[in-house]
């Protein structure tokens, strides 16, 4: 009788029992769930990836299933099921240690490994340039050569880009405009009497492709009464390599960032919801390590959302200039779910004089974009992609507000490619308009 070959969870990062038994399998979770709303079968739900993590908890799964490590990868981590669930469920903490178990299994040769294609991209992407943001950088000047000097207008010309399948890949692709934040230290000081002292999270998209919202962002703090400084020697985030499988890669991303950053500050501010999310659970993501887990809840702690701290002071109204434009407004996940931040984004916008805001449908459901969802599942995100402007375009309104950069060059990159006149604005670039430090 051959006997057939289990592979359980095993070693560190193990998915919680507790947790994963917290599900009582109601379904409540199930319309929030941007896959279910899609498919509508129970395995692309948050209920049946629950169900397939028990099954592998409790030994009657393996997790050389396919189905297993199908659905591990095509659930998009955006937490939806989370937000609403009634028990507590924290789905994201199991979801990332499932897949750090998948990773493990397949680099010490327990699961198949990954194609060589996938395994070079997962080495370049987690192995090197978000890991080392000076690598990040000079990625990052290559891709502004390549957009800058006529190659990629030659590529897209002559059908290269197209011919090679990666037209939709190249869409999104930001456009880098070669002016970095590069974190230096540099201090920008409070205009008027100082309220506060913040430090800036710099990140590595962020950093590159969007230093002009860090740049709005700065002049907005200061407005109102900000001193911001933008530490040296902080890294990437982390959240990448939480989202991807590699948790403990995260952690070294998490100990540098606790260390660069020190303990003076008022506060962190972030400006991108994904890096937000990231940095409130470096608590979490350390509470194994007793060297370092009271720094990291510290640290966590101090982590504001820019209009999670906006929406907390009494900003500064009398500055505010009309700005005469119709906006909507994309919930990225990882501020609407992972950090429950609704309402201030909106309270922030509503304070606008001229500004009128129209509600579009379906605002909270993923966008598709996902960190490098729209790489790995192509389908789905671009179904999800266009399910998102169906209902932006709905609105009439003249720009998508968001407050992520996935979310924004998934936006950007499907209106463009529709010949739509919508604009894409983070929510610091309205903000800034308002107070007139960027044209309209
Ligand atoms: S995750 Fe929560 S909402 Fe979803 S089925 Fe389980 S208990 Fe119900
Ligand atoms: S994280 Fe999002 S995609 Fe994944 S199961 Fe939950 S709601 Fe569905």
């Amino acid at each position: 009788m051959t006997t057939i070959k289990i592979i359980p969870f095993s070693g560190n990062d193990t998915p919680d029992d507790g947790v994963i038994n917290t599900c009582v399998h109601c379904g409540l979770c199930l319309s929030s769930c941007p896959t279910y709303r899609e498919t509508g079968l129970e395995q692309f739900s948050p209920r049946g990836r629950i169900y397939l993590m028990k099954a592998v908890a409790d030994g009657r799964l393996g997790m050389e299933s396919d189905t297993f490590q199908e659905q591990m990868s095509a659930c998009l981590n955006c937490r939806a099921c989370e937000a609403v669930c009634p028990s507590g469920v924290q789905y994201g903490q199991i979801l990332e240690a499932s897949r750090t178990q998948i990773h493990a299994a397949k680099e010490q040769g327990t699961l198949a490994p990954y194609p060589v294609s996938v395994k070079v991209v997962r080495s370049l992407v987690f192995g090197k340039l978000f890991n080392d943001m000076r690598l990040f950088r000079g990625f990052s000047r290559l891709l502004w050569l390549y957009q800058k000097s006529g190659i990629q207008w030659l590529a897209r010309k002559l059908g290269i880009i197209k011919a090679l399948g990666l037209a939709d890949a190249e869409a999104i692709l930001p456009a880098i405009n070669n002016a970095f934040t590069t974190p230096q230290g540099q201090v920008y000081p409070a205009i008027g009497t100082e309220h506060a002292r913040v430090a800036l999270l710099s990140g590595c998209i962020m950093s590159t492709a969007f230093s002009h919202v860090h740049d709005a962002t700065i002049r907005v703090l200061q407005r109102n009464g900000v001193t911001v400084t933008v530490p040296s020697a902080q890294g990437c985030c982390g959240a990448l390599h939480a989202h991807g499988g590699e948790l403990d890669g995260a952690r070294a991303l998490a100990k540098q960032n606790i260390v660069a950053f020190g303990s003076t500050y008022d506060a962190i501010i972030v400006n991108a919801a994904g890096c937000g999310s990231t940095l409130k659970e470096y608590g979490h993501l350390l509470h194994d390590d007793s060297a370092w887990v009271e720094r990291a809840t510290a640290f966590s702690a101090k982590v504001k959302d820019i209009s999670e701290y906006l929406a907390a002071l009494t900003l500064n109204t009398a500055d505010l200039k009309p700005v005469n434009m119709t906006v909507t407004y994309q919930e990225p996940c990882h501020l609407a779910h992972a950090q429950r931040i609704t309402a201030q984004p909106r309270a922030v916008l509503k304070q606008i004089p001229g500004l009128k805001l129209i509600e579009m449908a379906e605002s909270s459901l993923c966008c598709g974009s996902a960190g490098i969802y729209n790489v790995t599942q192509p389908e789905m995100a671009a179904q999800l992609g266009h399910r998102k402007l169906d209902n932006a375009e709905r609105t009439k309104a003249q720009v998508v507000v968001t407050a992520n950069p996935g979310c924004h060059l998934q936006l950007a990159g499907g209106l463009q490619q529709r010949g739509s006149q919508m604009r894409v604005l983070h929510i610091a670039e309205v903000l800034d308009m308002a107070y007139g430090g960027m044209e309209r």
